[in-house]
């Protein structure tokens, strides 16, 4: 419903720093913040709402049978994922296109562009494309399910033809560096103000070292879109975990990475460097069965995995929510509910040079309401200096959290106006 004509005041407490705070809303803008700054103390003692920054995914490729880089998307596809995403408390998020032929990705990029013209929320909701290949490993494992017909090494001609289908919109692009083209285009695509991301890449250490100096500032999915075997060391992945200079993004979603590896590779980057993502495919959001799409037949497991058809082992692609990442990170690496939040809104945000959200009066609301237990938040509310790995329940698969309750649940999500779920 509509908020606009509407006075709401909300009394709840901020994920990011524990206070207690009373934000009064009235047509659409913040009219009075008044805090009180009691920090996580006497939690467990209130039943209060929390607030947090709503959430920014800077890798979403679809969502409940809507595909991006479908050869006929539509304008009406993108602004259907937009409402999915604003309901799950997404408010700005990269629409991902994948490696394919050059039409089809200009075809996409294109419609992107023409959704944002035709729908005004997504203005501010889709500040960006992210391009995640076509200049990828051809490699088996690194290429991931990206189709090895249509890989090719980076190409600055087609890349211009692809932001100006995109109305300059292109803000973000994955690549591998293993390629001789690819450090000129890195110097080039910065120079343009396009974000470099490392990611579905066999490149060497020499070869990273290089991309980084030349500006490569991200690791997309780092742990995922790798050979299944590696030499123990020097490997890509130990490169890209020790530059400091690289932020890395997560799936955290329960099924692509371990506890260990999100562990350790959140100690090694550090929260600031740390972005989660959803990686959410067009059948996100689907019922469980099976669907015949371009990459084969797949399954959607009960559970929200989603397989190759026929076995439970091979992941075709994400499917769960950012949310349950942010439910992840907290669950299984120990990390402080604020250190979550901060991963899944505060960095994103700042890696693509938006604004941070801010409650204060003026501000038009973007945040979301949540239920937290406080019983499975307690010790976490803190920063430690000191993990213990958690005991947790893990299916056959070896990688999913079963819940037994949830950490945290959303209630409502406030975004240009309205609230969602409408
Ligand atoms: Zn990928």
């Amino acid at each position: 419903m509509s908020i606009a004509d509407s006075r709401e005041r909300i009394v709840a407490r901020d994920v990011l720093s524990g206070d207690v705070v009373a934000i009064t809303i009235k047509e659409d803008r913040i009219v009075s913040l008044e805090r009180e700054t009691a920090g996580f103390r006497q939690v467990s003692d209130d039943r209060l709402p929390w607030i947090a920054p709503a959430l920014c995914d800077i890798q979403v490729n679809g969502y409940g049978g809507h595909d991006f880089t479908a050869p006929d998307v539509s304008p009406e596809d993108v602004w259907a994922v937009a409402e999915k995403m604003f309901a799950a408390g997404v408010t700005r998020f990269l629409p991902t296109i994948t490696t394919h032929s050059r039409e089809v990705m200009i075809h996409a990029v294109r419609t992107i562009a023409q959704a944002v013209n035709e729908y005004p929320p997504l203005v501010d909701a889709i500040p960006g494309i992210h391009l995640e290949g076509p200049y990828i490993s051809p490699e088996d494992g690194p290429r991931g399910a990206h189709p090895r017909e249509h890989v090719r090494p980076p190409d600055w001609e087609e890349f211009c033809q692809l932001q100006e289908a995109a109305a300059g919109l292109i803000r973000l692009i994955t690549l591998s560096p293993e390629y001789p083209e690819a450090v000129p285009f890195i110097e080039t695509a910065v120079a343009n103000g396009v974000i470099v991301a490392i990611g579905h890449t066999a490149a060497t250490s020499r070869q990273l070292e290089e991309a980084v100096s030349a500006g490569a500032q991200l690791s997309t999915h780092l742990g995922n879109g790798c050979h299944l075997m590696l030499p123990r060391h020097p490997n890509y992945l130990w490169h890209q975990l020790a530059d400091d200079r690289l932020w890395a993004s997560f799936i955290f979603d329960g099924h692509h990475l371990p506890q260990d590896f999100m562990m350790v590779a959140l100690r090694a980057k550090g929260i600031a460097r740390s972005i989660l993502i959803s990686d959410v495919t067009a059948l996100a959001g689907m019922p469980p069965g099976i669907y015949r799409t371009p990459l084969g037949e797949v399954e959607m497991l009960p559970e929200g995995r989603l397989v190759v058809a026929g076995q439970r082992q091979l992941l075709a692609g994400a499917a769960q929510p950012l949310v349950t990442g942010v439910v992840n990170a907290i669950r299984l690496t120990g990390c402080s509910v604020a250190d979550a939040f901060r991963m899944a809104s505060v960095n994103p945000r700042a890696l693509l040079g938006l604004p941070p959200v801010v409650f204060q009066p003026g501000a038009s609301p973007e945040f979301i309401l949540l239920d937290v237990n406080p019983e499975l938040v307690n010790d976490q509310l803190f920063p430690r200096s000191e993990r213990t790995k958690k005991a947790a329940l893990w299916s056959e698969s070896g990688m999913v959290c079963m819940e037994e309750e949830p950490v945290l649940k959303i209630q409502k999500v406030y975004f240009q106006g309205e609230r969602y779920p409408l």
